[in-house]
């Protein structure tokens, strides 16, 4: 780092950690979750400037208020609406880490850390117009229908929405210097692994289900606190490693894209 980014990195610990007491004060990260959140932001605005600060900003924004604006279904889970580290770092981190690649080579970590955050952000999008649409999802492997938030599942409208969550960041990332080509590849790339992350969730992701309340889960400990038992998919690969592997794998095709087309 040359000595005179020292205040850009300064500057960045100050509005990251501002955006961060925010969002806990609304209630959408919790105590963990926002110093997780003042990692990742402070990494992104201080490898990437202005442009890492409205990356940021396309991505939680937009998807904080449609999450506020669409009204929840049935019961929330156990982990509630507020976004813990392992979330906050399994949307943000590889993000923050490309971004880092922007110190040696200027132009690559901006495409890779546009793609990762198109990545969370069509997953996060999918998730919340999907949930609230109200239509039954299908597996996205053998197209039968699941239960309305179970890992695989998607919804033509969800998918569509998750376009427009990928197209929200890269439509930033072209307007704030990174050009077109950046934008267009971090909106596929974003789109591609929002699939991607499904196909994960649907082979891979540990499945269990609750003998008190013969329900299937996510969890090992189901939200009535009963242990439950593993049905299949790898045990310790949770819902938010499936979403790290697809924002990791966005990430990885971002450098590859400006490799290719920058
Ligand atoms: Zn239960």
């Amino acid at each position: 780092m040359p000595p005179q980014a020292l205040p850009v990195w300064l500057l960045a610990a100050l509005v990251a950690g501002a955006a961060a007491a925010l969002a806990w004060r609304a209630r959408s990260l919790t105590p963990p979750g926002a110093v997780a959140a003042w990692l990742v932001g402070t990494t992104l605005v201080g490898a990437l400037g202005p442009a890492g600060l409205a990356l940021l900003a396309a991505f939680f924004i937009p998807s904080n208020l449609l999450s506020r604006l669409l009204p929840p279904p049935g019961p929330p889970d156990a982990k509630g609406d507020r976004r813990d580290a392992a979330q906050v770092l399994a949307n943000g981190g590889p993000a923050a880490a490309a971004a880092l690649l922007e110190l040696r080579t200027p132009g690559l970590g901006l495409w890779a850390a546009a793609a990762a955050l198109a990545a969370a952000s069509a997953d996060t999008w999918a998730t919340t117009v999907g949930v609230r649409s109200g239509r039954r999802p299908r597996h996205i492997l053998d197209g039968t229908p699941v239960q309305p938030g179970t890992s695989g599942g998607v919804t033509w409208v969800g998918s569509a929405g998750g376009l427009l969550g990928a197209l929200a960041v890269g439509a930033t990332a072209a307007a704030v210097g990174a050009g077109w080509r950046a934008g267009l590849a971090a909106t596929i790339l974003g789109t591609a692994w929002m699939f991607g992350d499904s196909v994960l969730g649907a082979a891979l992701q540990a499945r269990f289900r609750c003998p008190a309340c013969a329900e299937d889960t996510e969890r090992p400990v189901h939200r009535c606190g009963t242990p439950a038992a593993h049905l299949g998919g790898w045990r310790w690969l949770t819902n938010d490693g499936v979403n790290l592997l697809a924002t990791l794998g966005a990430a990885a095709d971002g450098a590859l894209a400006w490799w290719l087309c920058s």
